[in-house]
């Protein structure tokens, strides 16, 4: 699968993302969003409420600094209509603007963090001690004597590993930062499941790909993929390249009838701990792969009943065998 991100018939708002990107590269643009922001110029749909604010020209041009009104008009014209509208008392936010405004609140904060302290929870595989580190936007909790969930598909020790927001570590305790990004990336199971983008609502394209020697005894990854489990699902936006990698079994719990099967069982399968992810790999799913037609079925089970869903190699669901109300234990 092609990884070419913002293939080129793709328009924002009648713009392409070339020019997008090239009217958004400008500190003054830049300033005039931020500005727009902090004063609200906005529709406010966000509330459910119809109502705009907006700021006037004057206004806006001494708020962001420029003295000169020709040049000032210059730069709001060029963000005009994508990102700024106009209207009757002056200057606010489109949609996209506001969009911009949020990426950037949520990527603000420090870069790097020193998360160097011992978490309170202890690896899920082999109760050792567990570290945090955050690094360019992405979370990474690591076991601190076993080689982790994912063998070489990540950094060793990998418990787990995902971007995060910067602006979520503010007011939060690593443990719960670690909940917040297990969170989020079940979520986005929900998401790709239904083969939808959680970034920009595009398409998404899945392959499966499927270690024909898989050999992962004794809790070792196994010597010839390198991981701990056969079967991997690769989930990625055609629009912006959004996507994920991992064991098929974890992209299970974004289905319904998986929720709903594991809630019955005391389980929140959008929000579960470690230990519950860990569990369900190693002692509650059954993963089988039959060729002709090419066809992987992962079973999950409880103590009575279990539920099974059918995959092709693009990942679409053939079918899908769940317990009805009586047999739930
Ligand atoms: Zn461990
Ligand atoms: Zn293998
Ligand atoms: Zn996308």
């Amino acid at each position: 699968m092609s990884l070419t991100r913002l293939t080129p018939d793709i328009d924002l708002e009648g713009i392409a993302p070339d020019e997008a990107f090239s009217i958004l590269g400008n500190e003054i643009r830049l300033d005039i969003i931020r500005a727009l922001w902090q004063a609200g110029a906005a529709k406010q749909y966000d509330d459910v409420r119809g109502d705009t604010r907006s700021m006037s020209f004057s206004e806006l041009r001494g708020e962001v600094g420029v003295d000169d009104n020709g040049r000032f008009n210059y730069h709001i014209s060029e963000l005009m209509p994508q990102f700024v509208r106009q209207t009757d008392d002056g200057y606010r936010l489109s949609g996209a603007g506001k969009r911009i405004a949020r990426t950037v609140i949520a990527v603000s904060g420090a870069e790097d963090v020193d998360l160097s302290t011992d978490l309170d929870v202890d690896c899920p595989l082999c109760e050792s001690p567990m570290t945090a580190a955050y690094e360019d936007q992405w979370l990474r909790i690591e076991c601190t004597v076993c080689d982790g969930m994912f063998g070489d598909e990540t950094p060793e020790g990998t418990v787990y590993f995902s971007n995060y927001p910067a602006a979520g570590l503010a007011d939060r305790s690593t443990e719960e930062a670690a909940e917040t990004g297990l969170f989020r990336c079940l979520l986005d199971q929900a998401y790709l499941m239904q083969g939808v983008c959680r970034e920009c609502a595009g398409h998404v394209e899945a392959t499966l790909s499927v270690c024909e020697d898989h050999d992962s005894g004794g809790g070792q990854p196994c010597s010839t993929c390198g991981t701990r489990t056969p079967v991997w699902a690769d989930q990625r936006c055609r629009t912006c390249g959004f996507g994920k990698r991992l064991p098929i079994e974890i992209c299970c719990l974004g289905l319904t009838p998986v929720i709903g099967f594991l809630d019955d069982r005391g389980i929140d399968a959008l929000a579960p701990t470690f230990k519950e992810i860990v569990e369900l790999l190693e002692s509650r799913s059954e993963t089988s792969v039959s060729e002709d037609p090419f066809c992987v079925t992962v079973t999950i089970g409880g103590k009575t009943g279990s539920v099974s869903v059918k995959f092709d190699d693009d990942m679409n669901v053939l079918d899908i065998d769940r317990p009805t109300a009586k047999t739930a234990d």
